[in-house]
């Protein structure tokens, strides 16, 4: 039978099927809309409360502190808006990383029209914030630190208790992007210092289209959609219920497996990294040795083009990424390894695979063999390969 090994977990997971069942009901038997005040409106408004409490207890936040939202692009997006409410953008400062995804970093762009100044940090070639940096890029007016926890593309994880720690008794706000964090590292809003926090219930096998953003309480929030009174007038529109029930049901699922998965996963990707590094010779494992996400592979290969070894491997049933689902298609390097110092040649030769819940040591062991064979056909066809003498003095 034809192999089909999802390994893009860090794209989307698939709706687990217990998050599925508890969602099913609010389709259809309990539909109302939680804002009517009769006894079918009432049901859907405890779900949603259920859920954000579920939610809450996961980050260790209150329940009043949690914003349902349409997903992780739009949590990062209001955080930023957020952090300007009441100010003079052209009077504001925001300090990002290099290598934000591009919900933080496109909606950065957007503030630098309007008149914001941006501090964009560099990262270290493992893809890490310095502590340091983000104490030295900070200004009177710096109104927001805005760090992810964990890197969609190369899954290096970042600093934030140490960040946090610094901004502590400063009035400059912290946000981080923890949407790839969520459900594979522990994370606690009180232990890492931060006021605000994006999540998307897709990447921890909930449904697409709803996520959250925790505010810590007592910042002013700005509306960001404006009409009906949901969300504690902050956030208009009906109530995804189905959706929301699906995150609060996916956050206490990720809860209870979490470290009992995540140190299966961490064996499985090393078992798969330190064994592409055995087979294959050129290559470049990007991101952090150990502080990365446990289900986070990333290599450049040299000499290829990331989206031929992608193809290569999709006909092989094998479903990975080149450098992150957001940029495939595009033929620019992701920002993320230009922003690690390589060049765009072996930027271009990049492939991100993701493990998840389904993947087994008999999917590794499947790339393993298929791997090697995939990256030496291209190999040979590659005019930068053949260049070399022989193919074989190589850089
Ligand atoms: C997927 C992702 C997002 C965007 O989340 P959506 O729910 O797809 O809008 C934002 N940040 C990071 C780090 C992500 O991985």
């Amino acid at each position: 039978m034809m192999k089909d090994i999802y390994l893009d977990h860090a794209a989307t997971t698939y709706t687990d099927r217990r998050v599925l069942k508890e969602m099913l009901p609010y389709f259809n038997e309990i539909y109302g809309n939680p804002s009517s005040l009769h006894e079918t409106g009432r049901k859907a408004a405890k779900a949603v409360a259920t859920a954000r409490a579920q939610v809450a207890a996961a980050i260790n936040a209150k329940p009043e502190e949690i914003y349902f939202t349409a997903g992780g692009t739009e949590s990062d997006n209001w955080a930023l808006r957020i952090a300007l409410a009441g100010k003079d953008k052209k009077d504001c400062h925001i300090i990002t990383s290099a290598i934000e995804h591009h919900a933080i970093l496109h909606a950065c762009q957007q503030l630098e029209k309007e008149g914001c100044a941006v501090t964009y940090l560099p990262v270290d070639e493992y893809g890490r914030v310095s502590v340091d940096s983000v104490s030295q890029a900070l200004k009177p007016n710096t109104v927001l630190v805005s760090i992810m926890a964990a890197n969609n593309e190369i899954g290096t994880l970042e600093p934030i208790r140490e960040i946090g720690a610094i901004l502590k008794d400063k009035p400059t706000l912290f946000h981080t992007d923890a949407v790839q964090a969520m459900g594979a590292v522990p994370v606690n809003v009180e232990d890492w210092g931060v006021d605000m926090l994006s999540m998307s219930a897709h990447k921890f096998y909930g449904p697409k289209g709803v996520g959250a953003l925790y505010v810590r309480k007592g910042i002013k929030i700005v509306s960001f959609i404006h009409g009906g009174a949901q969300e504690r007038r902050h956030r208009a529109g009906t109530e995804n219920v189905p959706g929301i029930v699906g995150m609060g049901k996916a956050i206490e699922l990720a809860q209870e497996s979490l470290s009992e998965e995540s140190a299966r996963l961490t064996t499985l990707r090393d078992k798969l990294i330190n064994g592409i590094i055995e087979r294959i010779p050129e290559i470049r494992l990007d991101g952090h040795p150990t502080e990365r996400l446990p289900n986070n592979v990333h290599f450049c290969f040299k000499y290829i083009e990331g989206e031929a070894l992608l193809l290569s491997l999709d006909a092989e049933g094998i479903r990975a990424s080149s450098g992150s689902a957001c940029t495939s298609g595009a033929l620019d390097p992701s920002h993320v390894l230009l922003a690690l110092g390589l060049d765009h040649g072996t930027a271009h030769g990049s492939l991100r695979i993701t493990l998840g819940h389904v993947t087994t040591e008999d999917d590794i062991d499947y790339v393993l063999d298929t791997l090697p064979g995939i990256v030496e056909r291209l190999r040979m066809m590659s005019p930068l390969f053949n260049q070399q003498e022989g193919g074989k003095t190589l850089v």
